[in-house]
């Protein structure tokens, strides 16, 4: 018997904020993205359980952007 273990992101679930920000990237002030991304561990492809979760906090017209923490994440999606 061979089990085939991996990892892979699952689906981005993406919200505007109320938070306008100056992007330095393309120069648009813009109300900006959160977007929380799970990784989950799979079995033979197959999603099995989210073992991390990815937060980032970007712009939307280039989306460019920073990693943010969950704390910052739930702040900004209230
Ligand atoms: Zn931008």
């Amino acid at each position: 018997m061979i089990f085939i273990f991996g990892v892979n992101d699952g689906k981005v679930k993406e919200t505007q904020t109320n938070h306008t920000e100056y992007c330095s990237r393309c120069g648009n002030t813009a109300r900006w993205m959160v977007s929380k991304k799970p990784v989950n561990a799979s079995l033979f492809f197959i999603p099995v359980f989210p073992v991390n979760m990815k937060y980032r906090y970007y712009c939307p017209v280039c989306r460019d952007g920073r990693k943010i923490s969950k704390e910052k994440y739930e702040k900004l999606v209230e």
